[in-house]
C-alpha cells in the first residue's frame, strides 16, 4: 500500500480538493494524509496567541472570519443538501470546540487543541466529499496512534502497534483518509509534529505499514537545488538520496520538515515528492539511490545562534571539549556546527530556550563570546572524499562573502557556512550563479 500526502495549498481550495479526489481515486487502496487547507493553521497560531495574551475579542473577530470561510467551502463542495448539512455540523462542531477557549483558562494544551482543529476540517470534509462521490472510503483519527513521548520524539512502536490494529479492526476500504501533523504526546493530551509535521506524519505512517513508497504531493514539481523563495532560476533535482535529502531537509529546505526522511531511510521506503497543479511530472525520487556524484543543492537554516568558548587554561587542556559537550547535552540543546582550534571551540545552536544556563555553566571553563542572527548555509551532493576541488568551487563560489565558520568532512555529502542571516539571500544566488548553474 502507498501514503500519499497533500499539503496545505493541495487541499487550499475547492477546486483543489476535488483535484486531490480524482487523483487519489485510481482503485488502488491507499492511506491518505492531509495538512489544513493553507492559511488555517496560521490563523489557529493567530487565535491561541490574542487566547494567550488575554485580548479574547480579537481571537473572536478571527474565529469569526474563520467559520464564515468554513461554511462557504461546505456550500461549495458537496452537490446534495444531505452532504451540505452533514458538513455544516462538522464545521459548527468543530467551532464549538475553538469557541471554547474563549470562556475558560487558556493554557498549552488549549493552545495545541485550538491549533490541530485545521487537519480535523480538512479531513472530515474531504472524507465527505470522498463518500458523496460514492468512493469507498474510512476517516482514521491520528489522535489514534500517532504519539510522540517526553522528548517530543515520535513513538514508532506506539504508532506501528496502533494503526495496524486499527486498520484491522476498521471495515476495508479503497481509501484511508487521516491528519498530518496532530498528535497525541506522553500525557495523552492533542499536540503536534511541529509546523510543516505533516510530510512527518506520511513518513512515520509509511514506516508503520511497511508501505511501498511514501509520496508527498506539495505546490511545486520537486526538490530544487536552491531555495525558490530566496533566488531564481532554480532547477529541479530528479534524484536524492535518503542522506542527501534529510541534510537538506534538516539544514531549511522548506519542501520537507526537517525530520521526515529518517523513518522511510530506517525502514528504506522510496520517497517521492509530486506537484499536485502537474501530477504527470515525475517529481523528485528520495531512496537509497543516490545517481550522481558533485554537488546537488543548498538550503538554508535561520535562527542560529554561533557560542564561541576560548580556554581558560592555554594548550594541552584535554577533557575541554568534553567539558563543553556535557553542558549542552544537560540541557538536551543539539549543537548543528563545530569548529575548533588548540585552545577554543565553536558551535552553533538553533535553540535558545536554555541559552542563558548554558553561557553561565560554560563560563566556568573559558571566556564566552555569543553572535546572533546568522543562518547556516549547507551545500549537499555526494562528494567522495578522493575526487578533489569541491571545496575549492565552493569558496570561491564564495569569494565575496564573509563566512564566520566553516564545517566539512563530517560526512560525504555535506559542506556548511555559516553567515549572518543579513548575507543569506547573496550567499544563496551566489551559489546558484556560481557553483549548481555553471
Ligand atoms: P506544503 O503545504 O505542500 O507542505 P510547503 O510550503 O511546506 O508545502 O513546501 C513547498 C514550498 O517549499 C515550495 O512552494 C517552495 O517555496 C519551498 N521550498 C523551499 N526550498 C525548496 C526547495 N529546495 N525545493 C523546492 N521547494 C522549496
Ligand atoms: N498545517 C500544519 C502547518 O501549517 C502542518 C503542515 O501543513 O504540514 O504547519
Ligand atoms: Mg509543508
Amino acid at each position: 500500500m502507498k501514503v500519499l500526502k497533500f499539503g496545505g495549498t493541495s487541499v487550499g481550495s475547492v477546486e483543489n480538493m476535488r483535484a486531490v479526489m480524482n487523483l487519489i481515486a485510481d482503485g488502488n487502496q491507499k492511506i491518505v494524509v492531509l495538512s489544513a487547507m493553507s492559511g488555517t493553521t496560521n490563523s489557529l497560531v493567530e487565535i491561541a496567541n490574542y487566547l494567550q495574551k488575554k485580548n479574547k475579542d480579537s481571537a473572536r473577530q478571527i474565529i469569526s472570519q474563520l467559520e464564515h470561510k468554513y461554511n462557504k467551502v461546505v456550500n461549495d463542495l458537496y452537490s446534495t443538501p444531505e452532504k451540505k448539512e452533514k458538513g455544516k455540523i462538522i464545521v459548527s462542531g468543530i467551532f464549538k470546540t475553538i469557541k471554547s477557549f474563549t470562556s475558560s483558562e487558556f493554557n498549552e494544551v488549549g493552545e495545541n487543541t485550538i491549533v490541530a482543529q485545521g487537519e480535523l476540517l480538512s479531513t472530515a470534509l474531504f472524507t465527505e466529499l470522498m463518500l458523496e462521490n460514492g468512493y469507498k472510503t474510512v476517516y482514521l483519527s491520528a489522535l489514534d496512534f500517532m504519539k510522540i513521548d517526553n522528548d517530543k520524539a515520535a513513538d514508532s512502536h506506539f504508532i506501528r502497534d496502533n494503526i495496524t490494529l486499527m486498520l484491522q479492526n476498521t471495515e476495508a476500504a479503497d481509501y484511508y483518509i487521516t491528519q498530518g501533523f496532530i498528535c497525541r504526546n506522553a500525557e495523552g493530551n492533542i499536540d503536534n509534529l511541529q509546523r510543516g509535521g505533516s510530510d512527518y506524519t506520511s513518513t512515520l505512517i509509511g514506516a508503520a505499514i511497511d508501505a511501498e513508497e511514501v509520496e508527498i504531493w506539495t505546490d511545486i514539481d520537486g526538490f530544487h537545488n536552491n531555495d525558490p523563495r530566496f533566488v531564481e532560476n532554480t532547477k529541479k533535482i530528479d534524484q536524492l538520496s535518503f542522506d542527501e535529502a534529510a541534510e537538506l531537509a534538516y539544514f531549511g529546505a522548506k519542501i520537507l520538515h526537517p525530520q521526515t526522511i529518517l523513518p522511510a531511510k530506517l525502514q528504506n521506503i522510496p520517497v517521492r515528492l509530486k506537484n499536485t497543479m502537474n501530477p504527470s511530472d515525475s517529481g523528485t525520487l528520495i531512496s537509497s539511490e543516490s545517481s550522481s556524484h558533485g554537488i546537488k543543492a543548498v538550503a538554508a537554516k535561520d535562527g542560529i545562534t554561533a557560542i564561541k568558548i576560548r580556554s581558560y587554561r592555554m594548550l594541552n587542556a584535554y577533557g575541554f571539549l568534553k567539558n563543553v559537550f556535557e553542558i549542552f547535552e544537560f540541557f538536551k540543546t543539539p549543537i548543528d556546527m563545530i569548529s575548533t582550534s588548540e585552545v577554543s571551540v565553536s558551535v552553533t545552536i538553533d535553540s535558545t530556550k536554555h541559552l542563558n544556563e548554558i553561557v553561565s555553566e560554560l563560563k566556568e571553563y573559558g571566556e564566552v563570546e555569543v553572535d546572533t542572527d546568522l543562518s547556516i548555509v549547507c551545500i549537499v551532493g555526494d562528494m567522495i572524499a578522493e575526487e578533489t576541488g569541491f571545496a575549492a568551487k565552493v569558496f570561491s563560489a564564495l569569494n565575496d562573502i564573509p563566512i564566520r565558520m566553516i564545517s566539512y568532512g563530517g560526512s560525504h555529502h555535506n559542506i556548511s557556512v555559516l553567515v549572518k542571516t543579513e548575507l543569506k539571500k547573496q550567499t544563496l544566488q551566489a551559489l546558484s550563479n556560481n557553483l549548481l548553474n555553471t
